[in-house]
Order: structure tokens, then C-alpha cells, then sequence
């Protein structure tokens, strides 16, 4: 058999690796590449092998450098099944037709551009029908009971802790009376997140892995010391009636506030204000989150049975928006308030227009909760620059900007460590992925130091092959 490492291979995003067993192709995620405009189009337009040639899928997770390529694999000739767990299946529907709405903008802008050039346009990489057209080709599978997505091989979703219905694969494949045991990690979540499992460590006879390396290189507070960093400074800009604004990713993130929120209101840490989630996208997800109750945690599934709290992602003071007249509306409003809107990494959404409605409040706070990609308006405001731009127009920096420390839903380096010592018993290769450089060695370090051999470490590049 052989793995080829096509995406998330030596960088974080586009996460796609297939596997060669008995002249059958499985594909493992099919994500999007995510990176300067230029470079992006061509690597997700592009694939090494033939998509109708693909006899299976699975994915990992619903994030959209894991899930995001799924439409434009199908528009290329892809006929076969798209095997995930249900939340997973779930989530992927709302997330590839938001991002296929995004293709068809990002193109049209293009567009624009080329057309003052004389140069003819381009296609948007899939658009929203591209994307609605994925639904079908979805199969739904349980955590923890084998399936066979093509001849001579076996895969099991275990619990990965990482968001709402994430799994790593334990693949158990036999060819030609050999037999191997592969363990795909996917992305590792945390011990003690909030709402969801904790990851479940690998187990059984691996003797390869591909495991990702995000944070191989740092340590993270605990999820205990971030939740009290936010209620010290939601507090603050709360009892100088200020607005507190919060850019978040719609999946996962956006859940983790809602949820500490609502703990910190009912144990009287927070004054009762209103409290909005202003994002489609995120309301949509929320309302996935609420019909896969499975997926919760004992905590979370406790406090949802309570009397007085159906639900641990709605409370009394917290309103949902959809509507743009609802977002709008709130710009009139000037008692304090949260406000918790998309994107994460502040380059578009209705958080924009929020900032630029508060920006010259001193006593308002934007507060970032997410790691910021380099040259987004969020990496900007946490650096600390005293003016920005927002949609052309360049703005003072009045607004207090706050960071919390500590939210992640990956591993860190001591976890991710522990993830591939839990079978060194067996463990022959390890093949790291989605992660920089840097993660790779922090990885490898810690790795060796707790004896593992460095020749049995590997970070192989885009468009490697592996014979096993
Ligand atoms: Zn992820």
C-alpha cells in the first residue's frame, strides 16, 4: 500500500492525504487551501490524481481546511461516497454552501479587476450550487463501529474532541496478506474543553501514523484560567457601559463563548446584559449543535436537563440574528452589550461593521479570543496599530483591544506528545502533518526526548509517496 501527502503537508491548511490499497484510491479529508489569493486558487482547482478514479472518502472534521475543496472534487468527476459522522455531514452542509457563496464573491471581485485590464474572467473555484450538489454523497457513520469504504480496508471514527462531531480514523487495511494499521489523527482536540468529549487516545496494533503538528512547539493555559481572563474583562468594559465585541469562527468558538457566557451570568460572575450572536452562519451551526445532544459532554448535557436551562447554547438576555435589519438595529443601541460576530480573523462579516460603528469608543471593547493570521484587520488591532482600514475608509484606533490568552481546540505540545506515546508499544512511523516547521521540531523534540527515534519521525512534503 502507499499514502501520498497532497495537502496540510508542511503547512496547516488543505488537509488531503489518499492511501493506494489493492488498486483502490481512498482519499482521507479533502480540505481547502487557505493562503494569498494568487497561490490559492490553483493549488484548490488542482488535483494530482483523477477525482472520477477516487473510489472513497472520509473526513475527519467539518472545518473548512479539512471539508472546503469537497465541491470542486465532486464538479471534477468524484462518484463515489463521502463517509463522516453524522455532525460532521451535518455542519459540512451550512459550511460548504457558505463557502461556496464566498468562492462566487471572491470571484466576482476578481473579476472586476481583470475586466479594468482587458483579461477575461475567471470561474469561482464551486459555487453554492457546487455546494449543495455534495449533500447526497454523503453516508453517515457511527463512532466506534468499523466500516469498509473500500476493499481491504477497515476504518473506525473515534472521538477527536476537537469540535462538534470530529474523529480521528483508525484504519485497519489488508493487501496482499499483509496487514497495517494506520491512525489518522485528523485535529486533536483538548482534555476539557467545553460543550464536547474529550479526545480519545489511539489504541490497537498502529504502526503508522499521520498526526497533525499545529502546536507541537507550545504549551497552552488552561481552558480554566482563559474562562476567568474573560469574565475579568467582559466585566470591565460591562461597568463602564461599553460594547463588547468579539470576532469568532461560526463553528465551535462561537458555541465556547455562548456556553462560558452563560455559566458566568447564572453564577452571578457577569452582570445580565443582553448578549447577540450576529452571524447567519453561526445561528445555522448553533441550531446543528442543539440536535446532536450525543456529542455534548456530561457537564453540558447536565446543565441542559436542568429545570431552568433547556438549553446550554440559549439563555434569556442571548438573541440570535439572522437578519440584516436586526444587525442593524443594534447600532442604534447604546447600552452595554456583547456582541459576538464572524469572521474570526476580522477580513469580512457583520463584526466589521460593528467595529467601525464602536471604533471610537474608548470605553468599548473589541476582544480577541482566536490566534489572527498574519495581515488580517484582527492580527492588526492585536498588534496594537493605532489606525486601520475598514472597507477602503481608514479609521483612528479608539476602542480598547483585549486579548484572551488560551482558547484553543488543538493540542499542545504535551498532549500531542502523549497522543503518539499512547501506542509507541507499536508504533513504527510517525508522519507529521498540518503543522509550520516549527511545530514539526517542537514535536520531534518532545518525541525523542521521551525515546522515540528521530529516523521514525518524518514531516514529508506535498506530493511525497510512502510505500508500506
Ligand atoms: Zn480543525
Amino acid at each position: 500500500m502507499k499514502i501520498h501527502f497532497w495537502g496540510a503537508a508542511q503547512t496547516v491548511t488543505g488537509s488531503a492525504h489518499y492511501l493506494e490499497v489493492n488498486g483502490k484510491i481512498l482519499l482521507l479529508d479533502c480540505g481547502l487551501f487557505q493562503g494569498r489569493r494568487a497561490d490559492t486558487y490553483r493549488i484548490n482547482s488542482e488535483f494530482r490524481f483523477n477525482p472520477a478514479k477516487v473510489d472513497g472518502v472520509v473526513l475527519s472534521h467539518a472545518h473548512i481546511d479539512h471539508i472546503g475543496n469537497l465541491p470542486n472534487f465532486i464538479k471534477q468527476g468524484y462518484r463515489g461516497r463521502v463517509h463522516t459522522h453524522a455532525a460532521t455531514a451535518h455542519l459540512a452542509e451550512v459550511m460548504l454552501a457558505d463557502s461556496g457563496r464566498i468562492q462566487e464573491y471572491d470571484a466576482q471581485f476578481v473579476n472586476k479587476r481583470r475586466a479594468r485590464r482587458g483579461e477575461p474572467p475567471v470561474e469561482p473555484l464551486y459555487t453554492e450550487e457546487d455546494a449543495v450538489a455534495t449533500v447526497p454523497f454523503f453516508e453517515h457513520q457511527a463512532l466506534n463501529k468499523p466500516f469498509s469504504p473500500i476493499p481491504g480496508v477497515q476504518v473506525t471514527l473515534v472521538e477527536a474532541g476537537h469540535i462538534l462531531g470530529s474523529t480521528a480514523l483508525k484504519i485497519e487495511i489488508e493487501e496482499k496478506r499483509k496487514t497495517h494499521t494506520l491512525w489518522f489523527s485528523g485535529d486533536i482536540g483538548r482534555v476539557n474543553l467545553p460543550l464536547i468529549h474529550d479526545p480519545v487516545l489511539p489504541s490497537g496494533d498502529v504502526d503508522t501514523m499521520l498526526m497533525e503538528c499545529t502546536y507541537g512547539d507550545r504549551s497552552h493555559e488552561s481552558p480554566d484560567v482563559a474562562r476567568a481572563e474573560l469574565a475579568r474583562l467582559l466585566r470591565r468594559t460591562l461597568e463602564r457601559d461599553g460594547k463588547v465585541l468579539i470576532p469568532a469562527f461560526a463553528v465551535g468558538r462561537t458555541q465556547e463563548l455562548v456556553y462560558a457566557i452563560h455559566r458566568l451570568m447564572d453564577s452571578s460572575d457577569l452582570p445580565n446584559v443582553p448578549v447577540f450572536v450576529d452571524s447567519p452562519l453561526a445561528v445555522s451551526v448553533t441550531d446543528i449543535f442543539k440536535k446532536h445532544p450525543d456529542c455534548f459532554d456530561e457537564e453540558a448535557r447536565a446543565m441542559m436537563s436542568d429545570d431552568q436551562h433547556r438549553s446550554a447554547l440559549g439563555f434569556d438576555s442571548l438573541t440570535y440574528i439572522r437578519s440584516v435589519e436586526e444587525s442593524k438595529a443594534l447600532n442604534e443601541r447604546t447600552d452595554p452589550m456583547i456582541i459576538i460576530a464572524a469572521s474570526g480573523m476580522m477580513e469580512n462579516g457583520r463584526i466589521l461593521h460593528h467595529l467601525r460603528n464602536n471604533i471610537h469608543d474608548a470605553n468599548s471593547t473589541v476582544l480577541i479570543v482566536s490566534w489572527m493570521a498574519p495581515h488580517t484587520l484582527g492580527r492588526r488591532l492585536t498588534d496594537g496599530d493605532p489606525k486601520v482600514n475598514i472597507f477602503g475608509e481608514e479609521f483612528d484606533v479608539a476602542i480598547d483591544v483585549q486579548r484572551v490568552r488560551g482558547y484553543s481546540a488543538h493540542g499542545d505540545r504535551e498532549a500531542l506528545r502523549d497522543y503518539a506515546l499512547a501506542v509507541r508499544s507499536t508504533l513504527q512511523n510517525v508522519y507529521l502533518v498540518h503543522g509550520e516547521q516549527e511545530g514539526a521540531d517542537g514535536l520531534t523534540e518532545a518525541l525523542t526526548n521521551w525515546g522515540m527515534d528521530a529516523a521514525r519521525i518524518h514531516y514529508p512534503a506535498r506530493g511525497d509517496t510512502i510505500e508500506l
